[in-house]
């Protein structure tokens, strides 16, 4: 066993908000197996990697990482995997990086004091599932970064195989956890002081309680009726399975944050249908249609894939007129980026990375002035945002708005980071909002 002075870990994640979560888990879990979190790999025994594998570059990120520190493995340091990268590679992750000792996918999150153990003892550990667990990693060892604002993940995994992405094979099969065992973290959550709740899965909509008690939109309603939560978002939203009842339920619960997340991924229904997305270009709109027309003013943001193979100049048009049609208040732009495994790779008539880039550079750009006149119309506004922190620099307060805005602002008496306070919006860029507090 390892003495106690050399029980520390560093913990660097990488990707998405799912997997910042499931650090805070396997954080917690670490504690409670007697390790000690430290903030530099210098400091650390054990050194982990969260990783992702969305697209090549975020990939490659954790093997440069592991290059880099390849000699600390002389001072006794020992280095795991976990994450997207450590499912998809596997074992190969230890012909590439034989300094690792530990190679852990998120299925398998639940084994790791078993896997500690055995690191421990120098022997090397793997956990790999296979994507038909239907378990989800449940722990009371949660160790949440922010004392204000949790996220809480309801379904685990993806089963709709979309064309392009490694999703389906590195986190298993859908799964949902009961309603009854959200609502008990939410309120557990509320009680501990935390005013905002963000509900996670790779495609929240899709949730499907186990028991069979509520719809998703339900449970959304749910939470946001706990007493003490002021705000909840959830993200992110397939369009196949968004229901005009979520909609229903922003309307009915003022708890609900007016922002939904829902990725198109392009504008043109030919290529939609060789992504597999299983949606038209019409379908979308309708479900755009229902959050126009709400009774509260909803904020909607995108990821949006250019260049997939086949993707023609006038396909591309086809997207550039679908963000003027909605109008988003915000857009992730990504090249495609072709992934291990997925049926995606067989397709002919790959875009030139050039021409990929020209494409997002394109898109982003026309985006940015949609945001910058979108941005207009909260001039003259009392927003109310959640203080985030504060800009020394330009001796301004940050916040967010129920629409997920940055607002900075200034203010004659300090707010406390993580109050609510009332803001009169005055100014406005493509990517955030300006302002005074009101009191
Ligand atoms: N489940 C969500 C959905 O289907 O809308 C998206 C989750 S995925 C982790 C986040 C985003 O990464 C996707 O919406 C997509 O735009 C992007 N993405 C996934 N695979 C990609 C690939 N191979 N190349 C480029 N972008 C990709
Ligand atoms: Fe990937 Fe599609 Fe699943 Fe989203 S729905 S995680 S894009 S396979």
């Amino acid at each position: 066993m390892a003495s106690d002075a050399q029980k520390t870990f560093y913990l660097e994640t990488f990707g998405c908000q799912m997997n910042v979560h499931d650090s805070e888990k396997v954080i917690g879990t670490l504690i409670s197996e007697g390790y000690r979190q430290v903030q530099t790999v210098d400091e650390a025994g054990l050194i982990l990697y969260n990783t992702c594998s969305i697209r090549d570059k975020a990939e490659q990120k954790v093997f440069h990482r592991l290059a880099d520190y390849k000699k600390l493995q002389a001072q006794g340091k020992k280095f795991g995997v976990l994450g997207c990268v450590a499912q998809q590679e596997g074992d190969r992750i230890f012909e590439r990086a034989p300094h690792v000792s530990m190679v852990c996918g998120s299925a398998s999150y639940r084994n790791l004091p078993e896997m500690l153990v055995q690191i421990e003892a120098g022997k090397r550990a793997t956990g790999l599932d296979d994507r038909e667990t239907d378990q989800c990693f449940e722990t009371e060892f949660t160790a949440r970064t922010n004392p204000h604002r949790g996220y809480i993940t309801i379904i685990e995994g993806c089963d709709k195989f979309c064309a392009y992405c490694v999703v389906p094979f590195t986190r298993g099969k859908e799964r949902s956890r009961t309603s009854d065992s959200v609502l008990e973290e939410a309120r557990r959550m509320a009680e501990l002081g935390y005013t905002e709740i963000q509900l996670l899965g790779q495609n929240v909509n899709s949730y499907k309680d186990p028991t069979g008690k509520k719809t998703f939109a339900e449970l959304l309603a749910a939470v946001g009726q706990v007493p003490g939560v002021r705000r909840v978002r959830f993200t992110t939203s397939h369009p196949r399975d968004f229901g005009r009842d979520i909609v229903e339920a922003i309307d009915a619960v003022p708890t609900l944050c007016d922002h939904v997340h829902l990725p198109v991924q392009s504008g043109s229904t030919r290529v939609l249908a060789a992504m597999q997305r299983l949606y038209t270009r019409e379908q979308y709109l309708e479900r755009i249609q229902w959050m126009k027309g709400a009774r509260r003013e909803i904020s909607i943001t995108t990821d949006i894939i250019v260049g997939f193979p086949g993707e023609s100049e006038a396909e591309f048009e086809q997207t550039l007129s679908l963000l003027e049609q909605v109008e988003y208040d915000g857009v992730f732009g990504f090249k495609y980026s072709p992934r291990p495994n997925t049926p995606a790779l067989k397709l002919e008539d790959a875009i030139p990375d050039e021409e990929k880039a020209r494409r997002l550079n394109v898109l982003l750009e026309r985006q940015r002035e949609i945001q910058r006149r979108r941005n207009l119309r909260h001039h003259g506004e009392v927003l109310e945002v959640m203080v985030e922190g504060k800009n020394e620099a330009r001796a301004q307060w940050v916040g967010r708005t129920s629409h997920n805005k940055v607002l900075n602002f200034r203010a004659a008496a300090a707010p406390e980071i993580g109050s609510y306070v009332p803001v009169l919006t005055t100014g406005s860029f493509p990517n955030s909002l300006l302002g005074e507090m009101v009191v």
